[in-house]
């Protein structure tokens, strides 16, 4: 329960505890989460204290009672969770969202929804639950969940008790590449499927690396036969980033952050590349993956990346 992030998150453990421990809650939260490795789970732990009888009731914790169990199931109907669907979080989720809301809670009297990622809730979609955050109904509490709260509307901010959360790293060891990739792509779990696809794209800088404008010619079979939907292009991009940070790193300090299993490989890039150049990539790269959004022809976008990487136009 929550008392497991009382030394993690002091100062946010004591404000959670406290509303819980006098049963008195904002009608909506916006969590920073600050790239705390373990923050879906301390905010789910929140809404755990909420609803189970057992939390903070004559001092006593709860052990486990039936009703936490549902909720860590997933089949708790008072709770609602929207994510980004691909990379915006739609009016229509948020619709549904307001149909569900309109029901009577079953069981007990609150209903809890957590919107994770209100940075991706657009001007439309946001006006559609502005009305819910500004005559919050009784015993509807909203948890908003961004990494960076200045990317959230200031509408919406202005009506929700802030919680930052404090700057934590995982300690990662002897953890692999695999181990290490869906705590910086912000995922809980990585399937098989998609390691493939994240070597693909290693492969692909790779071979840019040594290849360079002549990667053009390759295109389909080094990347689109393998990264089709807009979701995967984004998350290839995301991989590229890390992938041109973790030379950056051995170029700096020597020590990989993530692609540990790639050692040779970086250290070749690195070889060829100082520290301005890499550089110069993760800001072309990074433009890039902005345009993604915008842009309805990806094929020809990883063309003009190539050779926008290789100084053209
Ligand atoms: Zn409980």
């Amino acid at each position: 329960m929550l008392d497991e992030y009382q030394n993690l998150q002091p100062i946010v453990y004591k404000i959670l505890r406290n509303a819980a421990i006098k049963n008195k809650y904002s009608h909506a939260y916006l969590f920073e989460t600050n790239g705390f490795y373990d923050s879906f789970n301390l905010i789910f732990s929140f809404v755990k204290t909420i609803f189970c009888p057992h939390s903070y009731t004559n001092k006593e914790n709860c052990q486990g009672c039936q009703q936490c169990k549902v909720i860590e199931s997933g089949n708790f109907p008072e709770i609602e969770i929207i994510s980004p669907d691909g990379m915006w979080i739609k009016k229509e989720q948020l619709q549904k969202l307001q149909e569900e809301f309109n029901k009577k809670a079953i069981i007990g009297n609150k209903k809890i929804y957590i919107i994770n990622g209100a940075d991706k809730l657009n001007k439309q979609a946001a006006n559609s639950i502005l009305k819910f955050l500004e005559e919050p109904e009784e015993g509807i509490i909203a948890i908003l969940i961004t990494d960076n709260i200045y990317q959230v509307l200031e509408t919406i901010r202005s009506r929700c008790q802030i919680i930052k959360l404090k700057e934590e790293k995982r300690n990662f060891k002897e953890e692999t590449t695999p181990m290490r990739l869906p705590y910086f792509l912000g995922i809980s779990e990585i399937t098989d499927e998609d390691i493939e696809k994240y070597e693909k794209v290693i492969n692909f800088i790779n071979y840019y690396e040594k290849n360079q404008l002549n990667t053009i010619i390759y295109m389909q079979k080094l990347w689109h036969d393998y990264i089709k939907s807009k979701e995967d292009l984004l998350t290839a991009f995301d991989i590229m980033i890390f992938y041109y940070k973790d030379v950056l790193n051995y170029l700096t300090n020597c020590n990989l952050e993530i692609f540990v299993d790639n050692q040779k490989d970086i250290e070749n890039i690195a070889i060829k590349n100082d520290l301005k150049t890499i550089s110069k990539k993760l800001n072309i790269i990074t433009e890039f993956k902005e345009k993604i959004k915008y842009n309805a022809n990806t094929n020809l976008l990883m063309d003009k990346l190539i050779i926008t990487l290789e100084g053209g136009i």
